[in-house]
């Protein structure tokens, strides 16, 4: 068995030296347990604040210790009521090749329904991300504009579509080159720009020239700061990121016109996927219909090896993924 450890805690930037791969036996099963062998395992950019020694909504990871995540795997042995080798189950050991589970920790998933991955993405938390912020969060109603930031990725490519199939007038999204703003207009996006391009604000005027109603943000910083400039009065902003600083050591310098949310009326609401559960069956199911009648897409990054997850995970930060950055294992 091999897994990642956290070797040392960032400055800035993290770097391969943050991690190490250690070599140790298999684990095997108490009552009650599981093994699991890994498929496919989920980085995200939420790891990077628990890289950090802070207390935040999740604790930080232990030091020369695994780090854990989203992952789905197959059964290999089994202690526990309800689960048998063969079982193909979605729980939270990540960054190892076998995981050794409380089965309480474990929910089964049909392999057959979906490629394993979606379970982590697109049918997943990043799907469910996507759908509760844009809709329950964001409240969009048909017939508004709605803006998306890191709009190439996991949560962004999923809100762009969302929107579309509940019928926004407009949508737009931000990306960090020419192939994903690319992308993004075959995904159906009525503009796209690549925010290198120009400032922000400027590139979002003239995507969407009469303003915003909604803002899902991904990035803050300067994107931020042009939405809160761009909403229309009693606009609302779904705050679900802001990868823009998670690297930074120093406090952001934007937004600097948060003063207009008096004035616009505007909501700016920040929100953590977990508290939407009770949307997840709903979302499955019309998840599952779009994806079946081949109205939305979902695109993944394949990274092959737990060798390689470090360098996923570092390539997921500097926006080296289209769609879902996953790992197999
Ligand atoms: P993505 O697939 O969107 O990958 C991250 C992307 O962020 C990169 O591909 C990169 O794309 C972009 N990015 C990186 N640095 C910057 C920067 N400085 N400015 C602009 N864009 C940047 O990841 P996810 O879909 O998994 O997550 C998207 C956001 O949602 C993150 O902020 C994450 O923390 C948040 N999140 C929040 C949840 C919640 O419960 N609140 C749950 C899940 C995710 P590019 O090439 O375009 O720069």
């Amino acid at each position: 068995n091999r897994e990642i450890h956290l070797a040392s805690r960032p400055q800035g930037w993290p770097t391969a030296e943050n991690f190490r791969l250690v070599t140790t036996d298999v684990p095997t099963a108490a009552d009650g347990q599981l093994v699991v062998r890994n498929l496919v395992m989920s980085v995200d950019p939420y790891m990077r604040g628990r890289m950090n020694d802070v207390k935040s909504y999740v604790p930080p990871f232990r030091l020369d210790a695994p780090l854990d995540g989203g992952a789905v795997g197959e059964v290999v042995e089994s202690r526990a009521d309800g689960f048998a080798p063969g079982d193909v189950v979605l729980h939270g050991l990540g960054w190892r090749e076998y995981a050794l589970l409380d089965a309480k920790a474990a929910r089964k998933v049909d392999p057959t329904l979906a490629p394993v991955g979606a379970y982590l993405g697109v049918l997943g938390l990043t799907g469910l991300t996507a759908y509760a912020g844009l809709l329950e969060v964001g409240g969009m109603r048909a017939g508004e504009t709605v803006f998306v930031s890191a709009a190439a990725g996991s949560v962004g490519s999923l809100v762009g579509q969302i929107a579309k199939l509940k019928g926004a007038a407009r949508v737009v999204g931000s990306a960090g080159s020419p192939a994903k703003v690319e992308r993004l207009r075959e995904l159906g996006f009525d503009a796209a720009f690549d925010y290198h391009d120009a400032p922000v604000r400027d590139s979002l005027r003239a995507a969407a020239p009469d303003g915003i109603d909604v803002y899902f943000d991904n990035v803050g910083g300067d994107h931020l700061e042009a939405a809160i400039g761009a909403l229309r009065p009693h606009g609302r902003a779904a705050i679900c990121g802001m990868i823009a600083q998670y690297n930074d050591s120093e406090p952001p310098a934007a937004p600097r016109n948060l003063a207009l949310v008096i004035g616009k009326q505007l909501t700016l609401r920040g929100f953590l996927v977990n508290s939407h559960n009770h949307l997840r069956d709903q979302f499955v199911t019309e998840m599952s219909g779009w994806l079946r009648d081949g109205r939305l897409h979902h695109d993944e990054t394949v990274v092959d090896g737990i060798e390689n997850a470090p360098e996923a995970f570092l390539g997921l930060l500097r926006g080296q993924n289209l769609g879902k950055m996953l790992v197999r294992l």
